[in-house]
Formats: structure tokens, C-alpha cells, sequence
């Protein structure tokens, strides 16, 4: 049986119309499974972007069907979706968007206002979330007032702070130096240890190289999609183990 969390098939999607028109996905087809960490490389203006927003349901594919938690998202109301993408997905992007005049534990609260958590409840669940991404010390700093890894350390918590299938993360460390980048990355591979699903967007070898899983992508299409760590293990109830760094390829 699948565990996956999330499936592409033969995804397109184009830009415009007539002549003007840009083929930019080309039959992209990917499933992720719960518990992978994936990374999607490719060069700039590979399509990276536009597959992100498509599988953050912020955009629809051309054509091509796209499965996430067993709902055909091709097939949604908006409305549905948006309440997909609540329950579903932490966003991390490269710049961070926070809220500059929020502190770090008003910024991770924002998500679970529109989840209907209780004001008590939010507090409680957004401080865990700044404790587990090293954040103890700075709930009521302003953005201003962190480092650019911190900021994005607050981002991460409030990906997580809605208890999300999954993070899409789109060039998470594209505006840190390298030893913030590794740190950050460190958070990533620690938080897949405990069972959160990513996804994340990159154009960096290094950066996709933490991943057990790279994905290519180039012109649009998927050129290659390779194991490149032992991964975890799915099984029902069970998310613990890890499999042997057994090298596996796919198609
Ligand atoms: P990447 O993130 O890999 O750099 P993108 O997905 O942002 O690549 O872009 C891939 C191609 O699609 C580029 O040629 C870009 O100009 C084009 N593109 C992206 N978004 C749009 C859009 N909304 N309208 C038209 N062309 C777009
Ligand atoms: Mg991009």
C-alpha cells in the first residue's frame, strides 16, 4: 500500500497563450511519501518555482492530476483548497515573511488564528514550537532584532506549528551565509528525524545534498530522481525506523 502524502502525474503547465506561449512543466510526475526529506534541484528557471506553487496548491496545473492527502486538488473549490493548504502545508521561503512588527511568538501564532486555536492554546503551542527550533531565549524579539538564521528559525516554527503534512520550503537557505545555511539545515534533517515530511526547493548541490532524495528538474521535466540517503521507513503507526543506505533509483 502507498503511504504517499502527495502524487503528480504527467503534470503541465503553460504560461500564456498562442504564440506567446511558455511550456514550462512537461509531464512531471512525483509522489512524496510521509517521512521523506526531497529535495527538488534545478537551475534557475528550470520550472522549480512554478512546480512549488503547484504543489502548495497556490497555482493549478495546465493539465495533469495532482493528488494530495488522497483529494484531487485539480478538482477543488478554492475553498477547499485554501482549507488543504492550512491543514496540510508550512511554507518556508527564502525571505522569510514575517510580520516586522510582531514579535517571534506572534509571527508563529498567525497560522493557528485562521485554525481556530484558542488565544491560550496558540501561546502554549507557539513557544513549544520556538523551543524546538532553538528559539528558547527570543519569544519577544521583534525580526529586527534576530539574525537572518534566527528569522528563518521562527519561519520553520511557524511552519510546524500547525502540525502540517508536510514543509515546502522554496530556497529556505537563499539568503544565509554558509554556516547558517548547514545550521539551518541541521534544524531540517532533525525535525525529518522526528517525522516531518519535506519538500524543499533549491538550487544549491550542498543545500539538496542534505536531503535523502534529490529530484532533478531541467527544461520543465524531471531528468532524474535518485535515493541518496537511507530513508525512513512508513508503516502504519510507525514512522520510527530508517532503512539501510541502500542506493535506489527510480524509473
Ligand atoms: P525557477 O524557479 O526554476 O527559477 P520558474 O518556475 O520561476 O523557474 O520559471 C520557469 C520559467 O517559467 C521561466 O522561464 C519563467 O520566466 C517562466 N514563468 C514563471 N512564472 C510565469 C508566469 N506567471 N507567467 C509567464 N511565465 C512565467
Ligand atoms: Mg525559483
Amino acid at each position: 500500500m502507498s503511504s504517499a502524502i502527495l502524487s503528480l502525474d504527467r503534470i503541465n503547465k503553460v504560461f500564456g497563450t498562442g504564440d506567446l506561449s511558455l511550456h514550462v512543466l512537461k509531464d512531471v510526475s512525483l509522489d512524496v511519501e510521509q517521512g521523506e526529506f526531497v529535495s527538488i534541484m534545478g537551475p534557475s528557471g528550470s520550472g522549480k518555482s512554478t512546480l512549488m506553487n503547484i504543489i502548495g496548491t497556490l497555482d493549478k496545473p495546465t493539465s495533469g492530476a495532482y493528488v494530495l492527502e488522497g483529494e484531487p486538488v485539480h478538482e477543488l473549490n478554492e475553498r477547499r483548497i485554501a482549507q488543504l493548504r492550512n491543514e496540510s502545508i508550512g511554507f518556508v521561503f527564502q525571505h522569510f515573511f514575517l510580520l516586522a512588527r510582531s514579535n517571534a511568538v506572534a509571527n508563529v501564532e498567525l497560522p493557528l488564528i485562521y485554525a481556530g486555536r484558542s488565544r491560550a492554546e496558540r501561546r502554549e503551542i507557539a513557544e513549544r514550537a520556538l523551543d524546538r527550533v532553538g528559539l528558547a531565549a527570543k519569544h519577544r524579539s521583534l525580526p529586527n532584532q534576530l539574525s537572518g538564521g534566527e528569522k528563518q528559525r521562527v519561519a520553520i516554527a511557524r511552519a510546524i506549528s500547525t502540525g502540517p503534512k508536510f514543509i515546502l520550503a522554496d530556497e529556505p537557505t537563499g539568503a544565509l551565509d554558509t554556516t547558517t545555511s548547514a545550521q539551518i539545515m541541521e534544524l531540517f534533517r532533525d525535525l525529518n528525524a522526528d517525522g516531518t515530511t519535506i519538500i524543499m526547493i533549491t538550487h544549491e548541490q550542498d543545500i539538496a545534498n542534505c536531503a535523502d532524495r534529490i529530484v532533478r528538474i531541467r527544461d520543465g521535466r524531471i531528468e532524474s530522481d535518485e535515493r541518496i540517503r537511507g530513508r525512513r521507513v512508513a508503516t502504519a503507526g510507525d514512522a520510527e525506523g530508517v532503512a539501510d543506505a541502500e542506493p535506489e533509483r527510480a524509473g
